[in-house]
């Protein structure tokens, strides 16, 4: 099977990719295993030198890599800048702290020595999507590599040329060879590579239907999993809140990489003393967004990464329509090349409906009016996704409170948006899956937390 890299933008092939056979695929995982036996002896200062190299690498190539991610998932070129420098700021994090987070930890027993040590496992298949082909990978690999062992990735197909790009970075850097590697194959591909029996563990992004699959085939063979799947993050606007600053924020998470991160803000919870203001300010600002070109380097949202990803959010619109929503914005799709689709504003949107059930992966706002506050914290966690969530109000004390205890998700925020930091943990509860990345939480999981115990 080809795999194709489409520009969303225009719909024009950049170029056609064989995937390599099984018995190649297979090979690469054993060359990734020799590798293993000689890099996991190397030290955490070998192992800095080339990760920094790489940051290097990634902030001169930043231009470059826009481009390329503008190009085959139509990211606007500026993110795109930033994703780059972003992953830049991961390896250098992961550099400069991965012997600390993996320091033996000495537990008081009543052995001569006891201690905690964290030994890397081996082989890590990485199964990544498109969204952020960049930093959803670097922010596997930086941790994973640092801790001694060695990533195979299979990347998503429509992004072949950004999974041979970060190959080829960590080769400039210095990684000697088989350390990480990408194998271009589809995901059918995928459960062959986790029953290879020197793959000792899988971390997937992606989509909660993917991840089901890779933790049934990884529970199968009893490899462990990291998954960070979807999200339906709510954004709650409670009586107090200052209603400018909370549309402005709630606006720009919506967009954020044309409305295509697990952790956009997906539904928006707002009391009824609220609502009318919310709405105008918000249906205002999602007007103003800058689409288009996403080589331009003033647009704000570019195209859908695939038109067929396109029509199925058109869809979920027009069954949230025909189920009571009301389309205050956007809603039809546009004429014309691409896979373009307009910021849109839901409201009404109630359980039953696509918009408040299922992730909208675009530029799509769902608004749920509910009667007061508590009402508010109830309807954000009714949901089956649990990765972020954010609470807006004058009372920052009262928002803590809600965030740390009340919300129903792995990352809550309050007056604020919800991002990826890699000093914090990340990553989510219920179907937005389960284990960390980042922060020394992420380094963690790929280790053998192994007691050693001398008498
Ligand atoms: P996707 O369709 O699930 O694909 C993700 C990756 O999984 C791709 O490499 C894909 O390969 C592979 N894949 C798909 N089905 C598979 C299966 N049955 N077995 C093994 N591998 C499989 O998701 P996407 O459309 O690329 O990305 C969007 C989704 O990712 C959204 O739901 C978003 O919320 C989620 N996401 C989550 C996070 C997070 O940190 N929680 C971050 C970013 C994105 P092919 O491309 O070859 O199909």
């Amino acid at each position: 099977m080809p795999i194709t890299a489409i520009n969303p933008a225009t719909g024009a092939v950049i170029r056609e990719y064989q995937e390599i056979p099984a018995r190649v695929a297979a090979e690469a995982v054993d060359q990734s295993h020799q590798a293993f036996l000689e890099w996991r002896q190397t030290s955490f200062a070998e192992r800095s030198q080339v990760m920094r190299s790489a940051a290097r690498i990634l902030r001169e190539g930043a231009g470059d890599y826009a481009r390329l991610m503008a190009e085959e998932m139509g990211k606007p070129i500026t993110q795109g800048r930033a994703e780059s420098e972003k992953c830049a700021w991961v390896c250098d994090h992961y550099a400069e702290h991965a012997e600390t987070f993996l320091a033996p930890e000495t537990v008081e027993t009543d052995a001569s020595k006891s201690y905690v040590a964290f030994k890397p496992l081996g082989v890590v298949l990485a199964v990544m999507p498109w969204n952020f082909p960049f930093w959803q990978v670097f922010r596997f690999a930086a941790p994973a590599l640092m801790a001694g062992n060695v990533g195979v990735l299979k990347h998503a197909s429509n992004v072949p040329g950004c999974a041979l790009a970060i190959e080829d970075v960590f080769r400039q850097a210095g990684l000697p060879a088989n350390v990480f590697r990408t194998l271009l194959i589809g995901s059918k591909r995928v459960d062959a590579i986790i029953e290879h029996p020197v793959v000792r563990a899988v971390t997937l992004t992606g989509s909660t239907p993917a991840g089901r699959s890779v933790a049934r085939k990884a529970g199968e063979v009893l490899k462990k999993t990291v998954l960070e799947l979807g999200g339906s993050d709510p954004y709650v606007v409670l009586s107090d809140a200052d209603v400018e600053a909370a549309a402005s924020t709630c606006v720009a998470s919506r967009l954020i990489n044309s409305g295509q991160s697990c952790i956009n803000a997906k539904r928006f919870v707002v009391v009824a003393s609220q609502r009318e203001r919310f709405e105008q300010l918000f249906v205002e600002e999602m007007k103003a967004a800058k689409v288009g070109d996403p080589l331009a380097a003033d647009t704000e949202v570019g195209p859908q990464a695939r038109s067929e990803l396109r029509d199925e959010l058109h869809e979920q619109v027009e069954s949230s329509i025909d189920k009571g929503a009301r389309c205050l914005l956007g809603g039809s799709l546009p004429e014309g090349p691409g896979a373009f689709y307009p910021p849109t504003v839901l409201t009404d949107v109630r359980k039953g409906m696509p918009a408040f059930d299922e992730e909208l992966f675009g530029p799509v706002a769902a608004i749920i009016a509910v009667p007061d506050d508590e009402a508010a914290i109830q309807v954000a966690n009714d949901s089956s996704f649990g990765l972020g969530a954010a609470v807006f109000t004058a009372d920052v004390e009262r928002g803590e409170q809600i965030a740390a205890d009340r919300l129903e998700a792995g990352c809550c925020f309050v007056n604020s948006f919800v991002k990826s930091d890699p000093r914090l943990p990340f990553g989510g509860i219920k179907d937005s899956g389960y284990g960390r990345e980042l922060s020394h939480f992420g380094i963690r999981e790929f280790v053998n937390v192994k007691t050693v115990y001398v008498g």
